[in-house]
């Protein structure tokens, strides 16, 4: 079964078409600034060079008609009736979906029912919807939700002190994000230690341009750092992370900014970018300005493990112990000098960093020493094979 994965945000597509029995990669790319000026789609067949072109993409059906223009031109498929599904990712499920969905008129309801939880991504997903019903109709899809996963924790570590009508009227509560990729790296772990998934306790550190941390145990989320949005939690590229909420107040006060403005701040203008004075939000920078001692980039990198390290903390004692930690995304399978700056710190769980091994990037490998109590693994992530696994599982039935 050929899937078709799907991963629409407000200017852009991101895209692949992937063999779902055996799990290759035939197709990939991205379409950039669509509804923007200066458009453009890119895309690699695999095992070939990319290809970029700049065109007009005045909406979201534009873009997936050329999407589809080059998956035949290129020869990927030769009919669009090769392509057997599609998989949509899509932001915030809210309460409704514990699980992937096969896409029906109900489910697109309940999906725009829940967006005002994700006003800048639910939207954008269900225009993707629309657009592949449209070009490829009859053509069965599947919504695989980000905050799925997360959907098993308890009460107490989804509920914020808040008056508790505000959760029973409007819903207001920890969702968490990111959760099929720690759905897909906590499974991978068990499956690299060869233990049962069921009996096992991890922490998986998500840590990306968005970054988040969550304490899977015996199979289960059981808690997570984003919330009711991707804004709270860790220090991210240029999200603030967790803060007290009178900060917004008092940003109000000392600058005249509204809230849609403060809010941009703390979305766009914050995390390690702002901390480290605007010199970057990628680590790759940030390290170069650490190795070199820019007071900056040491300042914005220490505090972003600080947090990392305060919720792997927390999280073994809200399982009562840990076994595995997994590093996931950009920085965590990336980065060794990251990751050395966060492990070095854990050696009161009994953890001890391998250094040689410390030096993949990745790949999945094992970075803890023997003898070390828990093991610590570099697992890469993948999002979009999760979502046609989830495709195909749903529709092969
Ligand atoms: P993601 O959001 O998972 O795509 O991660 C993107 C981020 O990963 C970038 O903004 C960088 O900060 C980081 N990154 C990617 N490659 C490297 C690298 N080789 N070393 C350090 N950080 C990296």
């Amino acid at each position: 079964m050929k899937v078709l994965v799907i991963n629409c945000g407000s200017s852009s597509l991101k895209f692949q078409l992937i063999d779902a029995e055996t799990e290759k990669l035939l197709f990939k790319g991205l379409c950039e600034r669509i509804g923007i000026e200066g458009s453009c789609i890119s895309f690699t067949v695999t095992g070939q060079e990319k290809i970029t072109r700049e065109t007009p993409m005045p909406e979201h059906k534009t873009a997936v008609s050329l999407v589809l223009n080059a998956l035949t031109e290129t020869g990927v498929v030769k009919s669009l009736s090769e392509i057997d599904a599609v998989g949509h990712r899509i932001v915030h499920g809210g309460e409704k979906f514990t699980k992937s969905v096969v896409i029906d008129e109900n489910v697109i309801k309940a999906i725009e029912e829940v967006s005002d939880l994700a006003p800048l991504h639910n939207p954008a997903n269900v225009i993707g919807i629309r657009a592949c019903q449209d070009l490829m109709p009859g053509t069965p899809m599947v919504a695989v939700f980000d905050t799925a996963f997360h959907q098993t924790m308890p009460q107490d570590a989804y509920l914020y002190g808040l008056p508790y009508d505000y959760y029973e009227k409007f819903k207001i509560r920890r969702y968490g994000f990111h959760g099929t990729s720690h759905s897909f790296v906590s499974k991978k772990t068990a499956e690299l230690e060869n233990k049962d998934y069921s009996q096992l306790k991890t922490i998986v550190c998500h840590l990306g341009n968005g970054a988040s941390v969550s304490a899977v145990l015996n199979g289960k989320c059981v808690d997570t750092s984003m919330g009711l949005t991707p804004l709270e939690g860790l220090i991210m590229g240029t999200r603030c992370g967790s803060i007290d909420p009178s900060v917004i107040e008092t940003i109000e006060k000392k600058t005249g900014k509204n809230t849609a403005e403060v809010m941009k701040v703390l979305n766009k203008e914050s995390g390690v970018y702002g901390l480290s004075r605007n010199l970057s939000s990628d680590f790759r920078d940030l390290e170069d300005g650490y190795l070199a001692k820019d007071e900056n980039a040491i300042r914005a990198v220490d505090s972003f493990c600080y947090q990392v390290v305060k919720y792997i903390g927390a999280y073994a004692l809200v399982m009562g112990g840990v076994d595995c930690i997994a590093f996931t995304a950009g920085v965590g399978e990336n980065s060794g000098f990251v990751r050395k700056l966060i492990i070095d710190k854990l050696g009161m769980l009994g953890i001890t960093l391998n250094e040689e091994a410390n030096k993949v990037r990745g790949e999945e490998k094992l970075i803890s020493t023997p003898d070390s109590k828990v093991h610590v693994w570099v697992v890469p992530t993948n999002e979009e094979l999760a979502i046609a696994r989830d495709t195909y599982s749903l529709l092969a039935k």
